[in-house]
This record gives structure tokens, sequence and C-alpha cells, in this order.
């Protein structure tokens, strides 16, 4: 059942996008073509090869924040490894599960070209599939380079749960094979790229409310999808969230997801900015609290995301992540200081979000209707508005 489902999504389904994607497509065609006269990198015929990335100073701001952010990751991993008999095992398993490879794609069925990032088992590469001309991104993750047992679970959920998700806001996953060296993740080019890089190169480093409202919008509609599937994000992150062709947003990299049908779980992972007290607590003072969370965690995240995104930092960053740590387990709730730009209908949410009691935080579905989303989302309302006024200033 599963191949055939693979080989529907990514040849069968994809013809009738080349009309609306016409110029998308023939803009990326050139790209692909430019990157293979400047670096040799496109061979149909052979492997995909690795080509180098621009060298310049936002690129390694970014690259060295991304860094930063893996080492981040690591801690709060090898923390939980050692803390790993303190906590339940985990058995990540989605129900009716899709997760055969496809029956007969491989690496020769792809034009690979430049590439679009690096991840922690590899690279992710822009590519056309030959017979469709369909443009993706193409996730190539090197089998030698996932040693461990921890790291080969993180890939396998990522396969499983990423592909039993379909919402609009949620990178699609198309399809997956391997070979010998590699495993091989094609998945939708998100030709905004990353909104971490976006974010970065903000004349301020940080975005308007209007903007950030719309994506936190879209981030809780594709989360609030999650959620209803049981499924927990637990890695919410601006390096994790990319942008489709219309600056819209695609939620990516399901390492961390996890499924649970209680709606608990106890292991500590996630990005230590984004932790929220519950789970930091756990990190500072294994066995000494209460060791389960609910997804309620990705609403923490969400919080610490909309103040970013406004502010330009995360609101409990500090110098030494131990230092992070302790500021996020000790939170009172109170005293989190907002710089005067941010809005009050801002910094209300933000502080609904951060409710240090995760059963009183907001949900969800509370986020799309808050007013300060609402104002800035609803699209009629303000070109209605817009138009009147225009009407007016037309009649005096
Ligand atoms: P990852 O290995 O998933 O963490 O991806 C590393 C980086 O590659 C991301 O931060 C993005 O900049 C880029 N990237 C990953 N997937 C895509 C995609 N589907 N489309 C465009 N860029 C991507």
């Amino acid at each position: 059942m599963a191949p055939t489902k693979h080989s529907a999504v990514l040849v069968a389904s994809t013809p009738p996008k080349h009309s609306e994607y016409g110029s998308m497509l023939t803009s990326l065609k050139s790209s692909i073509l430019n990157t293979k006269a400047k670096l040799g990198a496109l061979r149909p015929q052979g492997q995909p090869k690795v080509t180098k990335t621009i060298n310049n100073s936002k690129a390694i701001t970014a690259r060295e924040r991304r860094k930063q952010a893996i080492e981040r990751h690591s801690k709060v991993e090898a923390e939980q490894q050692k803390d790993s008999e303190l906590f339940k095992p985990e058995i990540a398993t989605v129900p009716s599960l899709a997760s055969h490879p496809h029956p007969s794609l491989s690496a020769h069925d792809f034009e690979v070209g430049g590439t679009l990032g690096r991840g922690k088992f590899g690279r992710v590469y822009l590519a056309r599939h030959l017979s469709t001309n369909y443009v993706c991104a193409l996730k190539i993750l090197s089998k030698s380079q996932c040693i461990n047992q921890e790291e080969e679970k993180l890939i396998r959920r990522e396969l499983e749960i990423h592909q039993n998700l379909a919402h609009k806001n949620i990178l699609k996953f198309l399809s997956w094979f391997h070979d010998e060296e590699k495993i091989y993740l094609v998945l939708e080019y998100a030709a905004g790229g990353s909104l971490y890089s976006k974010l970065t190169k903000q004349p301020k480093g940080r975005f308007d409310e209007r903007t950030t409202a719309q994506y936190i919008a879209q981030m809780a509609e594709a989360l609030r999808y999650m959620h209803s599937k049981n499924i927990m994000h637990r890695d919410i992150k601006p390096e994790n969230i990319l942008l489709g062709f219309h600056n819209e947003i695609k939620l990516a990299d399901f390492g961390y997801s996890v499924h649970s049908d209680s709606g608990f779980r106890s292991t500590v992972c996630g990005t230590l900015d984004y932790l929220s007290p519950e789970v930091a607590v756990m990190l500072l003072k294994p066995g000494k609290t209460r060791e389960y969370y609910s997804k309620a965690i990705d609403q923490w995240s969400l919080g610490v995301l909309t103040y970013e995104l406004l502010v330009g930092k995360p609101p409990f960053e500090q110098k030494s992540s131990k230092a992070t740590q302790k500021k996020i387990a000790n939170f009172k709730g109170n005293g989190l200081k907002f710089p005067g730009h941010v809005s009050k209908g801002a910094e209300d949410l933000i502080q609904e979000l951060l409710n240090l009691d995760a059963e009183k935080r907001m949900s969800l579905d509370d986020v799309l209707v808050h007013a300060w989303i609402v104002r800035h989302t609803e699209k009629s309302a303000q070109s209605g508005i817009r138009s009147f006024s225009h009407m007016l200033e037309q009649a005096t």
C-alpha cells in the first residue's frame, strides 16, 4: 500500500501543478542550470555531488548561529542520555505507518543542484525529478554518520511522522529511498528558505507585528493539526520553520516529534531556548519533579517564537546554556521584559503562551482568535477599511 501511495504523490499528482507553478519552475530550472555552469555539479547519471555554499558574512553569521543551535541540541541530548534511566522508554510509532521506501526511485532519477542547507546528518539540495520536471528538495543523509541508535531513532521518527502529515503549513514529504550509503528524502521545495535566515536579514533583526502575527497564526494552524493527530513537534524554532513560494509557513524537521495517545511524554529533548519550564526542570532536577509533560510544550515554544520574531532574540537567552536552563526552570511567570516597540496585544499573547501552568497555557484554538492575531490577519476586513478610507479621502 505504501509504495503506491508514494509514487502517487511524487509522480502522478505533480503534472497539474506545472501550470500553477510555471514561472517558478522556469526560474528554478535556470537556477539549477546556473549552478551546473558554475560548479559543474549536475550529474544526472551519477551520484549527487556536494556543492559549495556562498560565503558571505550573513551566511557565516547564520551558520555560526546554526552551529550554536546544534551544540545546544547536543547538550540537551547528552543530558538526556545521562539521565535516561530516569525516564520511561518511549516507542515512537504512528498507527498505519507507511514507512517503506519507494520501490523504484533512485538518485539517478534526479538532477541535483546547489545546496539549500546543512543538517545534522547531511545536506539538503535543490533537485529536479527528471521524468516529471518536478522541482523538489532532496535531503541526503549519510548512513555512516548516524552511528548510534539514538541518531538512527531520530531519522526513523522523522520519516515515520513526517509522511503521515498533510497540511498547507507543513512541508510536504513526497517520498524516500535509500542505497548502500545514503538515505534520500524527497521533500517539497520551500522557496523562501528558513524563517531563521529571513529573520537575520531583517533591517533590525526582527519582524514587524503584522508579519509576526501572520506567521504565528500559520504556526498555530500547523501545530493544531499535529496535535489533532496526537503528535507533538517538540522542537519549534525559526531554524525548523521554512517558507514557501508565497512566504507561507512550512513547518519542518520532525526528528524530535512524537506520537502519543496518552498526550503525555517523558523524554527531555528540544532546543534549550525554547524548552518549557516543565521540561527544563526535568533536565535540571532529574527525578525530583514530575516526569512527564503534555503537548502544551509546543504552545510554550510558540510563545518563545513570537517573542523572538518581534524582538530579535529569544526571551530566556543567556550567555551559557546552563544559565539559560536555570532562567527557564526558575521562571516565576512574571517579570518578562518587553522592549517598548512591542504592543500590548502582542505582549498579552506571549504572556498567555508563556503561562507556567501548562494546563492553563493558551490553547492553539484561542491563539487563532486572539485579538492581536485577528487584527493582523483579517485580510478582508483590513482591505475593506482601507478602501473605505480611500473613498473618504477621494470624497474630501
Ligand atoms: P535540515 O537538515 O532539515 O535541518 O535542513 C537544513 C537546512 O536546509 C534548513 O535550515 C534549510 O535552510 C534548508 N532546507 C531544508 N529543507 C528544505 C526544503 N525543503 N526547501 C528549502 N530549503 C530546505
